[in-house]
């Protein structure tokens, strides 16, 4: 079983990608994190991540490691577990530049499609539906407005004691999905076969009744044809 779910950023994909995948008991696989991965190698060695010639250099040079454990997916990064870190907003923008690249996006997919080859997933992206696992059963499309991805990201970071100004959340958010929506390659879409979700209103348990309804339903239609 492949499920795909696409969005923009901070739209909620990650909490409702990982509790579907833990009611229907197969593996999530957040593949954000690795491009995150790619953006923090590069800002760590002092690489401006808008260099493709650059950036491509270090792909030659990098290994990354996608494990499991009770806590979830970690990312291991030239045989340091990083996960902790790559959540910070100056990885999130050199994950987005970074990931414009054509040979960071064929190394990662490649990756991403092998997992998906060896086991059941809920692979959550930007290009899983469209580029990765074109050929999943169950597509969804996750989004909501700016303002309200902005105000969810700024409650995400308040929890974790990171005070931040909502304005700057925002404007970080419309420009990563600019950049990720207009680049050249794998640019994030709706698949034109996947169910879109407009999250603006509803709660996490309504979004996920509404993917774990629309699953039922589809597995039922598939039945009885
Ligand atoms: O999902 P997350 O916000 O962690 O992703 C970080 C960045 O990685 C995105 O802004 C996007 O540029 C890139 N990404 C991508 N394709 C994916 C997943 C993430 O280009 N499938």
């Amino acid at each position: 079983m492949q499920i795909a779910i696409d969005g923009p950023a901070g739209a909620g994909k990650s909490s409702i990608a990982k509790s579907l995948a833990k009611e229907l008991g197969i593996l999530y696989l957040d593949t954000g994190a690795m491009y995150r991965a790619v953006g923090y190698k590069a800002m760590k060695l002092g690489i401006d991540t808008l260099n493709e010639e650059k950036v491509s250099a270090m792909m030659d040079d990098i290994e990354i490691k996608v494990i499991y454990s009770e806590t979830g997916q970690h990312i291991i990064l030239d045989g340091t577990d990083i996960t902790e870190h790559i959540r910070e907003p100056e990885v999130s923008i050199n994950a987005s530049n970074a990931s414009k690249h054509r040979k960071v996006r064929d190394k990662l997919v490649a990756m991403q499609q092998e997992i998906a080859k060896e086991t059941d997933v809920v692979a959550e992206g930007r290009d899983i539906g469209t580029y990765v696992l074109p050929e999943a059963e169950y597509k969804f499309y996750i989004t909501a407005s700016a303002e309200e991805r902005a105000k969810r990201r700024h409650k995400e970071l308040c929890e974790k004691g990171k005070n931040t100004d909502i304005e700057k959340l925002a404007e970080e958010i419309k420009a990563r999905d600019y950049q990720d929506m207009n680049r050249e390659y794998a640019p994030l879409k709706a698949a034109e076969d996947s169910v879109l979700i407009d999250t603006t209103n509803l709660n996490f348990d309504e979004v996920l009744s509404l993917i774990l309804d629309t699953i039922k339903d589809k597995g039922k239609r598939n039945e009885s044809n």
